[in-house]
């Protein structure tokens, strides 16, 4: 039987959607739901109110995804379908990235951080520290233990285009190309990690130097792409890497006429990085020659992800199956023809 590794491996690409449950204030409106998902690998968006046939579902606006995972998956099955598939990349020499994607609120942080919502910090349930939890299994494996691996991690934030460094009190870091298009950011912390809790430390730190000092803690890391990082090398030289990515919310439209000018100028940013992601995805599902990686900071960060024959990426589109318009779900469904 075919596993969800095999099914990964034949695409570069894995587009996904997660559809979290609808909290409390959302129950109370349990008419605004707009999104079913009937099966494994299809999303449907209808209108709120609406009493969806599910035998009928190919009449309403049908989506398919690589995996579709509804409001009652866990973390852990999320995980096994999108980022679990890549950590054999990167002890195979290649690149892997996983994103979440999609509005503030819809579960991005949920799925790739862990479960903050109670009074228990938990982050080893997110795909940050189940990766790294499979890495640290993986390298005891006989096949790759004779490679003698070291790991390491990094975790930063791109926020308006410049980089701050997660694992040094935000210290706000330079990133250079050099001639042969290697793109470097200057002095990122690179901790070295034996264990799954060394991981677990650093997200914490990381986490909490994400949200400190900031007068609205929620509204700026919405506002920010977070990077964490998971490296392995090989007599110093970098073997592969596992790019986790919570990136910002893409709540499109919204800022344009309210706010004030410098969220309308951190709007505009999100949106280029966002738009220049799909461009760098999209080459890299076509296996395109040319990556328009410099078009924002977050590709050309990432941009030895997007080339090479080993690189493999997933998307993980998060939805809130409540609220608003129809047009307010489109952009995770823009994601959804990458793979053809
Ligand atoms: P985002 O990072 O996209 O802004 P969050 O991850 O912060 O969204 O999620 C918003 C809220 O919904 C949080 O209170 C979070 O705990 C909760 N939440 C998100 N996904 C889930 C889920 N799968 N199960 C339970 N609660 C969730
Ligand atoms: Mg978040």
């Amino acid at each position: 039987p075919l596993t969800s590794n095999d099914l990964i491996e034949e695409h570069r690409i894995c587009v996904c959607v997660r559809a979290r449950p609808l909290n409390k204030k959302e129950l109370t409106m349990k008419d605004l739901d707009v999104i079913t998902i009937p099966s494994k690998d299809v999303v449907m968006v209808h209108e709120p109110k609406q009493k969806v046939d599910l035998t009928r579902y190919l009449e309403n606006q049908t989506f398919r995804f690589d995996y579709a995972f509804d409001e009652n998956s866990t973390n852990e099955m999320v995980y096994r379908f999108t980022a679990q598939p890549l950590v054999e990349t990167i002890f195979e020499r290649g690149m892997a990235t996983c994103f979440a994607y999609g509005q503030t609120g819809s579960g991005k942080t949920h799925t790739m951080g862990g479960d903050f919502s109670g009074k228990n910090q938990d982050c080893s349930k997110g795909i940050y520290a189940l990766s790294a939890r499979d890495v640290f299994l993986m390298i005891k494996k006989p096949n790759y233990k004779k490679l003698d691996l070291q790991i390491f991690a990094t975790f930063f934030e791109i926020y308006s285009g410049k980089v701050f460094d997660l694992l040094n009190n935000k210290t706000k870091l330079r990133v250079l190309e050099d001639g042969k298009q290697q793109v470097q950011v200057v002095g990122l912390q690179e901790r070295e990690v034996k264990c799954t809790e060394d991981v677990l430390k650093l997200i914490e730190v990381g986490n909490s130097c994400r949200t400190s000092g900031q007068t609205s803690a929620n509204a700026h890391s919405s506002r920010s792409h977070a990077v964490f990082q998971i490296i392995l090398r090989r007599r110093g030289k970098m073997h592969g890497k596992f790019s986790l990515i919570d990136l910002a919310g893409n709540e499109r439209g919204a800022d344009t006429s309210s706010a004030d000018r410098q969220t309308r100028l951190e709007g505009a940013e999100i949106n280029k990085s966002l738009l220049a992601l799909k461009e760098c995805i999209r080459a890299l599902g076509r296996n395109k020659p040319h990556t328009p990686f410099r078009a924002s900071k977050l590709t050309q960060v990432l941009r030895d992800s997007f080339i090479g024959e080993n690189s493999r990426t997933c998307m993980v589109g998060q939805k809130q199956s409540c609220g608003g318009s129809r047009s307010e779900l489109s952009p995770t469904y823009e994601y959804d023809r990458f793979t053809t």
